[in-house]
């Protein structure tokens, strides 16, 4: 039997955001790899292999997935949100970049991507509209890139009024980055920004708050947060925040 891996995104948390083409590839899965908090989502079943795995091991984590559907298994490797943001997706393929040179016959694997509601998507839902005009999502941690070009990139999009959705905003082991992050922000976007602090959004434990960045303190952010920074165009109706189609 041929194997065949799918790369899945699993949503925000809400059961009811799991897209249908995902729920079936998991229903027909031999094997599940992944990150041991979204592998705990799919349940147990017979003839369902679990395998999590910690966080920061991405690559291998790939390449077990990679060995896997090579061997035969139907295995789906699990992300958060969107598989393709700040996620496995990528990972896949630099794995099998690096596999092709020794097991060329991976190259015949059939590998799919499965599209997941996004963090930032799924914030802005219930914020209401502040990603309703351009925008763009920086991931503020720098395991993989220096923070000077973090900061490069906030300023760029900051001073092109973009909307800005930040992912991996604050964590224990860089609590100051996000600090930097805000006061960056102040200074090119001034203290009346709009900015919605959406964590665990879907799950029991979720938080929407909107504040002004003159508010904005970096102990709001934690690592199940996205942080979503209006354009100047940001505003609120009622209970609703959004940013208006049109710029001039
Ligand atoms: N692939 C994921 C993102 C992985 S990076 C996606 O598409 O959503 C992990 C970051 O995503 C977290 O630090 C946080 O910023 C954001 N995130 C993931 N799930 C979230 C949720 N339910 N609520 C708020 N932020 C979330």
């Amino acid at each position: 039997m041929t194997g065949a891996l799918a790369i899945a995104g699993l949503g925000p948390g809400a059961e009811a955001l799991v897209t249908p083409e995902v729920a079936e590839a998991l229903a027909e899965a031999t094997d599940v790899v992944g990150y041991f908090p979204y592998v705990a989502r799919v349940p147990e079943r017979p003839g369902l292999t679990r395998h999590a795995s910690d966080n920061r091991v991405e690559l291998d984590r790939a390449r077990l997935a990679l060995d896997l559907a090579a061997a035969g298994r139907r295995v789906v490797i699990v992300s958060s949100g969107d598989p393709g943001v700040f996620a496995m997706a990528s990972a896949v393929f630099e794995a099998l970049e690096a596999a092709l040179e020794d097991a060329p016959d991976y190259g015949h694997l059939p590998i799919r991507v499965l599209p997941g509601i996004t963090a930032m998507l799924a914030a802005a839902a219930r914020a209401g509209a502040p990603l309703g005009h351009d925008f763009c999502a920086i991931n503020l941690s720098d395991n993989l890139k220096p923070w000077a070009l973090i900061e490069r990139r906030l300023r760029a999009a900051a001073e092109a009024d973009f909307a800005i959705a930040l992912y991996n905003p604050r964590s224990k082991a860089r609590p100051e980055g996000f600090a930097r992050a805000l006061d960056l922000l102040r200074e090119t976007c001034g203290p009346e920004r709009l900015v919605t602090f959406a964590r665990a959004v879907t799950t029991p434990e979720e938080r929407i708050e909107t504040v002004t960045l003159g508010a904005a303190r970096p102990e709001m952010a934690d690592m199940r947060t996205v942080v979503l920074i209006g354009s100047s165009a940001t505003r609120r109706v009622v209970g609703h925040v959004y940013t208006p189609r049109q710029a001039s």
